[in-house]
């Protein structure tokens, strides 16, 4: 057997779903050789994707800083000082102009951030009216305000949020590093709640905090092992503010940050993993490399939440230049309806003589 069949084997392998994964299986994904693994991603990636297509998403901060949590990476604690303006909520006018300008530079799909523990009870009436609003321009809605009780997660789904954001930031045994105000099993209830209500989830964490390679494994163990994957996978690389306590962590090798990629998308096969925050500080090759390993989802805007994202039309330079184009934002009925769209999606490149279909 040729080492192209072996690797197809392989990638047949991770073709489904599983949810049963332990660190040791996800170490050995770690410690393949990068173009091996590289290429089982980009398999695994073309049975569920069209390869060229990455959705794109605006964030928008609708309530800046002064958070009581004290995440050791964020500017928005209110327990460091960043220099970072603190500013009330946003008004729903105002977030309705933003999510405007979003959908007039291309994204489909807004996302509204709020440094909160948790929403309060006065806040929900002005969040779920955002939801609604944004909703009725035509796009996708995401939001990420803290913790939620079952409650509030109800009347965002109400409101019709399509997803809720909310981070496992790395794996369980790190955490405690990084921040000592709310428990990983905190975080996993609210995952837990987001479902029980309806909504997608999207959920990820932040790479280059000082973590070790069996942390970036245990975070994306826990990720695959929930009773159903996120939705969206946000891989975000550690953006390096001054005052928070992360401000000297060392940098992380880049191909590291790769494989990270690469490894959610071979648990994760029918997540959209995201390019997240610290795309700023990446080159146009890392970026293509991060396509090629399986990443097909950004954000752009001026701004990620109150860190610096690479200009809007920069981003559609890049995809010009690597033969990409944006994803619509589809409304499918049920899973028939997406496999017929992308059935139809792959015979459309069948001639194309650089074709590879690896479902085969
Ligand atoms: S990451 Fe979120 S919860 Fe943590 S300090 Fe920043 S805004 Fe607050």
């Amino acid at each position: 057997m040729t080492a192209a069949q072996q690797m197809t084997n392989a990638s047949s392998l991770y073709a489904g779903e599983r949810h049963d994964w332990t660190r040791q299986q996800v170490l050995d994904l770690f410690a393949l050789p990068f173009n091996d693994l590289l290429f089982t991603a980009q398999q695994v990636h073309r049975m569920h994707f069209d390869p060229n297509r990455v959705q794109v998403s605006t964030l928008c901060s609708i309530k800046t800083g002064a958070c009581p949590e004290d995440c050791a990476y964020c500017p928005q604690s209110a327990r460091y000082d960043t220099g970072l303006e603190r500013e009330q909520l946003m008004k729903v006018e105002k977030v309705v102009e933003e999510a405007r300008a979003a959908r007039a530079s291309g994204a489909t799909r807004f996302c509204m951030g709020a440094a909160w523990r948790s929403p309060k009870k006065k806040d929900m009436p002005y969040v779920t009216r955002m939801v609604r609003e944004v909703k009725a321009l035509g796009l996708e809605t995401c939001m990420t305000l803290g913790m939620l009780k079952d409650e509030q997660a109800r009347e965002l789904a109400e409101a019709g949020l399509d997803y809720y954001n909310h981070n496992l930031d790395t794996s369980p045994e790190y955490y405690g590093e990084i921040i000592t105000t709310r428990t990983y099993q905190d975080r996993l209830e609210t995952l837990d709640r987001v479902r029980a209500a309806g909504m997608k989830v999207c959920a990820g964490g932040i790479v280059g905090l000082g973590e070790g390679e069996k942390d970036r494994a245990g975070l994306l163990m826990q990720l695959a092992n929930l009773p159903e994957h996120p939705e969206s996978v946000p891989i975000n690389m550690l953006v390096k503010v001054a005052g928070t306590p992360l401000e000297d962590e060392k940098d992380l090798d880049p191909f590291e940050f790769i494989r990270c990629i690469a490894v959610a998308r071979i648990m994760m096969p029918k997540s959209h993993v995201r390019l997240s925050a610290g795309r700023e500080a990446m080159s146009d090759e890392m970026q293509s490399l991060a396509f090629l390993a399986g990443a097909n989802s950004i954000f752009y805007g001026e701004k990620l939440l109150t860190t610096g994202n690479p200009e809007a039309n920069e981003d559609m330079q890049l995809f010009a230049r690597l033969g990409i184009q944006p994803e619509e934002y589809q409304q499918y009925a049920d899973e028939s309806e997406v496999e017929a769209d992308l059935g139809a999606r792959i015979a459309e490149q069948e001639n194309d003589p650089y074709f590879y279909d690896a479902a085969k």
